[in-house]
């Protein structure tokens, strides 16, 4: 990956948006250092709250994650463990990060549950996770996500398995915390109805890189980038009769990237230079900042 940067406010959502393999999930895991085995940064930053968390060990990244950036994955069953009630696994970073014990560790509990609309906080706090419904676990990750205070979530796919009126109440209950705790939110998803929905700017990545970022008006209504385009261009339309537009051809494999843009081989307006110079971020006006020779006067291409 390459020429991943962005920034994000406290209070603000940022979405990632892309197909699967545009490097989201890795973007992610380099903030909070979860990197796979294998795979490593090998230069630029991770600034939160000041510090550059590549500069880290993993034992003081261990101290953040959780506590003060916390990380919500797609799938609610790999996230819980089912030997364990949902008291233990949503007290366990109160327990550890706040040194929280007996009766206030239990009544954080039961306000984390209610926070994230469980009924009954009490009784439901002694259930095992095979005990409830789908929602209701996603729901269950996002009270383990804020137990520690955090002032970031990572949200990846969080709705991906939920369905869709469910999908919509969970998007509102984290939208609901998010104003309540100030929190700032990364929302990784391949769905633009949730980006509009939910975010202030959004990031487009194809390819290991963003390709566009800016403000999501900006985005949504006067997208730069033709992948940007091809994306909102795919969106179903209610109502029309025509057929689904999709983006020709696969995305290509990080490991070995098309010369010049990567996504020439599948870009509408490809021109001759496109296959051979990688293009560089030009700012348009409007706030947001797209990576392609179109928007680059011919000869002297703005850098960014
Ligand atoms: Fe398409 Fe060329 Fe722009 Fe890449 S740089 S998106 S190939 S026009």
């Amino acid at each position: 990956m390459d020429g991943v940067s962005f920034s994000l406010n406290a209070g603000e959502t940022l979405g990632l948006v892309g197909e699967s393999g545009s490097g989201k999930t890795t973007t992610c895991l380099s903030i909070v250092g979860l990197l796979p085995r294998g795979a490593r940064i090998v230069g630029g930053s991770v600034v939160f709250e000041g510090e550059d968390l590549t500069r880290k060990s993993q034992r003081e990244l261990r101290r953040i994650r959780g506590r003060r950036i916390a990380v919500i994955l797609q799938d609610p069953m790999a996230s819980l463990n089912p030997l364990f009630t949902i008291f233990r696994q949503v007290a366990e970073p109160a327990f550890f990060h706040q040194q929280m014990r007996g009766k206030t560790l239990r009544q954080r509990v039961k306000s984390l549950l209610a926070a994230v609309r469980i009924p009954s906080p009490e009784w439901r706090m002694r259930d095992y996770p095979h005990q409830m419904s789908g929602g209701m676990r996603q729901r269950i990750v996002g009270a383990i996500a804020l137990a520690g205070g955090p002032s970031l979530v990572i949200a990846d796919e969080p709705t991906t398995n939920l369905d869709v009126t469910i999908q919509a109440q969970y998007l509102d209950l984290l939208k609901d915390i998010q104003r309540e705790t100030g929190v700032a939110l990364i929302f990784v998803t391949h769905n633009l109805g949730i980006v509009a929905k939910m975010c202030d700017r959004v990031a487009v990545m194809y390819g290991g890189t963003i390709v566009e970022q800016g403000p999501v008006r900006a985005i949504f209504d006067d997208p730069k980038h033709p992948y940007t385009q091809a994306l909102l261009g795919s969106i179903p339309k209610l109502g029309s009769r025509d057929p689904l537009y999709a983006i020709p051809g696969q995305p290509p494999n990080l490991a070995s990237l098309p010369t010049g843009c990567a996504f020439h081989p599948r870009c509408p307006q490809a021109m001759e230079r496109c296959a051979i110079d990688e293009p560089t971020n030009v700012h348009a006006g409007d706030g947001s900042v797209a990576r392609c020779w179109l928007l680059a006067p011919a000869a002297a291409p703005s850098h960014g």
